[in-house]
């Protein structure tokens, strides 16, 4: 009798896959939608005032819905399988250590509301995977700008201007790697690149979940 409730538990507690609501895994991802994710080129997509950008995935329905669930529906633990996918790819980019993960800032007004920075949770499942250090102290976001999904490129760059401070005391003069979840016409790094430059640090490289652009 007692194994058979313990059998019923485990059956009621079971986690489905939040992506195709199975339960053979008991994970919130099970690796048939882990695996659909998809990687773009392994290699430079673009460079933004001599930094390079690299984009791990394809923006695909599972991918989408991972990004989404973290960042909007308080699905804390898709952080991981984020940060998973991102590693992945970034292994076959480099094998240097010693990068300092610096996650795309939220106004605190807006992480007070959200309750969490969603590319925070990425970051330190990422530098858990990685070995490398987190700063989230380095740059921190001074004004609270409009979403940027509703704006042209140029409207992007204005609502972002001076939208970011360092702080030169968290500066360990390590490599940078800026690490954000979408990016589309890359205006969020840029405006970041800019101001860490104004402080005179120059070793910087950007990394996205995904983007939009095919
Ligand atoms: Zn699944």
């Amino acid at each position: 009798m007692k194994t058979f409730f313990i059998g019923l538990l485990d059956w009621i507690y079971k986690k489905k896959c939040y992506f195709c609501r199975r339960s053979d895994e008991s994970v919130k991802m099970c690796s048939k939608c882990y695996d659909s994710l998809e990687f773009l080129n392994f290699g430079k997509r673009l460079a933004l005032d001599g930094v390079s950008v690299y984009v791990a995935g394809v923006y695909d329905k599972n991918l989408q819905k991972l990004i989404r669930g973290l960042k909007y529906h308080n699905q804390r633990d898709l952080a991981f399988y984020q940060a998973k996918f991102m590693w992945e790819y970034w292994q076959n980019i480099t094998d240097e250590s010693g990068f300092e993960v610096v996650p795309v800032p939220l106004h605190k007004d807006r992480e007070y509301k959200r309750r969490y920075n969603h590319m925070i949770l990425v970051a330190e499942e990422f530098c858990r995977l990685s070995g490398y250090t987190l700063n989230t102290k380095l740059i921190t976001r001074v004004k609270n700008t409009k979403p940027q999904y509703k704006l042209s490129p140029a409207e992007r760059a204005e609502n972002l201007h001076n939208a970011f401070k360092v702080n030169k005391n968290a500066y360990n003069c390590g490599r940078i790697l800026i690490i954000d979840d979408i990016c589309t016409t890359g205006s969020t790094f840029a405006e970041m690149i800019r101001t860490l430059k104004n402080a005179g640090i120059n070793d910087i490289t950007c990394f996205a979940t995904t983007t939009p652009n095919p």
